[in-house]
């Protein structure tokens, strides 16, 4: 009902927060159509916050991932689901599930995420990275350029070729 309401006051930009939560995917998909055609449609823009990785990649042109409150990649989207170069985006990837891998198990990022009162020093992740060595306890890793319009705030990002 608030989406809707929100939708029918035709806005220039709409900022949605998780919008798909909770709702059955029948309802999820009508939303998110809605959305599309306002914002192909009309010329509108949308920000849409989501952990729905699936829907982004749908959805979105630019990508951006964050981390205990920063943006720890940002990108277009294609680069950012394809050749990933931040270890927290691809756990988040290696977590969807994905039928025509060969496991039996997803994915997971171990370990849970820091109490933003007490974060670590250095770099967010980590604690939980298996990237991690002794400079990203200590030194928080600057905004390296993987390419024009793709950054990522990591000391050892993954580096591959686009296909
Ligand atoms: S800076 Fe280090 S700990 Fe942080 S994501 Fe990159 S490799 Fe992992």
């Amino acid at each position: 009902m608030v989406i809707a309401i929100a939708l029918a006051a035709d806005p220039k930009l709409i900022i949605a927060d998780e919008p798909t939560t909770a709702l059955d995917v029948t309802i999820q998909a009508q939303i998110l159509r809605l959305m599309a055609e306002l914002v192909r449609g009309k010329g509108r823009s949308l920000i849409l916050v989501t952990h729905d990785l699936a829907v982004v990649s749908e959805m979105a042109d630019r990508i951006n991932v964050m981390y205990c409150g920063k943006v720890v990649e940002s990108g277009p989207t294609r680069d950012v689901i394809d050749v990933s170069a931040h270890p927290y985006t691809k756990g988040l990837i290696g977590s969807i599930p994905d039928l025509e891998r060969d496991k039996n198990r997803l994915e997971t990022i171990k370990g849970i995420v820091p109490n933003m009162f007490d974060l670590p020093k250095g770099c967010k992740f980590a604690p939980r990275c298996t990237r991690a060595k002794e400079i990203c306890h200590v030194q928080e890793p600057e905004v390296i350029h993987m390419s024009q319009n793709h950054q990522v705030a990591c000391h050892f990002p993954f580096r591959e070729e686009v296909l």
